[in-house]
């Protein structure tokens, strides 16, 4: 199948040419036709999967006829959880769109200039890309116009919803016009984001595509036991010495930390840097320029803030610690193995934390493949269950890990007994600092325990 195929303006194919896109995912073969046909659509899908020119190509082919509408609001809306993504969405629509020379885009997040949002509504505007509490901000002060909108795009929609937007989003979408097109883009359809969708579409095409389906390469996943928070520092060290990573981003489970790994990183002498909500937004944008550019090699980041961070240079991901909902691994593990290329997802995990895994297990449907380190073989065993009946994958010195979308079967595979000997234990200040990273308290102490981003 081509792109043009599909129904896509011309002006826009060309801009896909000089992307490099030559043929379009699984979901942009399914969603793109459907939504230029002007139907509304429920997808289910991942990052990772192209979901993002599944929803702009049909959106831009759109803006690239003139519009019959009065007035200067938004023909376009997207909107989306985080600051990043919704960024990254605007850059992605900048990039398809490069020949829609008169396209007025505005991105409207938390954290950015309020005066230049303002700037960009008092004239005509093709296409917003916004958060729900921001975009609320214009509403009320009645800078946003909806009476010509022509496309609503709800994008992670079930993201918004954990992030607890869906008075927003509900206020938002009786603000649009009822003959609008809604296109609605999640991880799940199932639960209250499928009642809310069904609530604001009419006769929807769902679409569902499987979860291991991406348009980027392999992804080899293993995962690691560790006794306790020094053995997983171990692995780390380890890891980030053998791995041969270009650019690795490692997650952790709160802010605090986020700042403390970073520090101990810079300290080794990496150049790391952390990535979390309490950060001011000019203080993230420049933190994700140097991350793209190549100046930081290690991202230290908690879920929500690392969200849409599309690198394709990002060779390896280390969850150190692990995601607190089960979809947010494929998020995770979906910041590497970007625009065609390999990537390495590795997840440390304590033994006693062994039922989360099976969590993250039973939501992917598949195992991941357990490994050890030679050396660094965990002296706790997560107790016996449905998973160890084969052979250990292995990491590093032992095997090769598991293929994303391959299933396997995994073992016990541990080592010989060992105590683990005693890492200082840290705790990081909760707030972020103005002075950047390297200013985190290190003090000893316990690991903080802060909700994420
Ligand atoms: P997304 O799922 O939208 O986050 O996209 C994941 C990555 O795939 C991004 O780096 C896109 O630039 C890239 N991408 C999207 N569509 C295609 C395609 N048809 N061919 C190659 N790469 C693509």
């Amino acid at each position: 199948m081509h792109f043009s195929d599909l129904g896509i303006a011309p002006t826009i194919l060309r801009a896909l040419e000089t992307a490099g896109y030559t043929s379009p995912t699984g979901v942009q073969a399914e969603a793109i036709p459907a939504a230029i046909a002007g139907r509304d659509l429920l997808v289910s899908a991942q990052t990772g999967s192209g979901k993002t020119a599944a929803f702009l190509l049909p959106a831009l082919t759109k803006l690239s006829e003139r519009s019959t509408g009065k007035g200067q609001g938004p023909r376009v809306l997207v909107l989306c959880p985080t600051r990043e993504l919704a960024q990254q969405v605007e850059k992605n629509a900048l990039e398809y769109g490069k020949d829609l020379r008169w396209m007025k885009t505005a991105c409207l997040v938390g954290g950015a200039s309020f005066g230049y949002q303002t700037r960009a509504l008092s004239r005509p505007i093709d296409l917003i890309v916004a958060t729900p509490g921001r975009l609320m901000d214009h509403m009320r002060s009645g800078r946003i116009d909806f009476s010509r909108l022509e496309m609503l795009v709800l994008d992670e929609a079930d993201r918004m919803l954990d992030m607890g937007f869906i008075d927003d989003i509900e206020t938002i979408v009786k603000a649009t016009p009822e003959t609008r097109q809604t296109v609605l883009f999640s991880a799940t359809l199932d639960g209250t984001v499928g009642r809310m969708a069904e609530k604001m579409t009419r006769d929807p095409q769902r679409i569902e595509i499987a979860r291991t389906e991406t348009s980027g390469g392999t992804i080899e996943e293993h995962l690691l036991y560790a006794d306790d928070l020094n053995h997983k520092h171990r692995l780390l060290d380890h890891i980030l010495k053998e791995s041969g990573f270009d650019q690795c981003v490692i997650f952790s489970a709160t802010k605090a930390y986020t700042e403390e790994l970073a520090d101990k990183l810079s300290d080794q002498g990496y150049s790391a840097a952390c990535l979390h909500g309490d950060m001011p937004q000019s203080w993230r944008n420049r933190t994700l320029n140097d991350l793209r550019r190549g100046r930081i090699k290690i991202l230290v980041a908690t879920d929500v803030a690392a969200r849409g961070i599309d690198v394709p240079t990002i060779t390896h991901v280390v969850n150190f610690d692990l995601p607190k909902q089960a979809e947010d691994y494929i998020h995770r593990i979906g910041r590497t193995g970007r625009a065609g290329r390999d990537g390495t997802a590795i997840t440390l995990a304590e033994s006693k934390e062994f039922h989360k895994v099976r969590r993250i297990e039973q939501y992917l449907k598949r195992q991941i493949t357990e490994g050890v380190i030679e050396g660094l073989e965990p002296t706790r065993r997560p107790p016996k269950g449905p998973r160890r009946n084969g052979k250990p994958g292995g990491y590093g010195a032992q095997g090769q890990g598991q293929r994303r979308g391959s299933s396997s079967s995994a073992g016990n595979g541990y080592g010989r007994e060992r105590r683990e000997g005693g890492y200082g234990r840290g705790t990081g200040s909760s707030s972020y600092d103005k002075r950047g990273p390297r200013s985190s308290s290190a003090s000893q102490g316990q690991r903080s325990t802060q909700r994420a981003d």
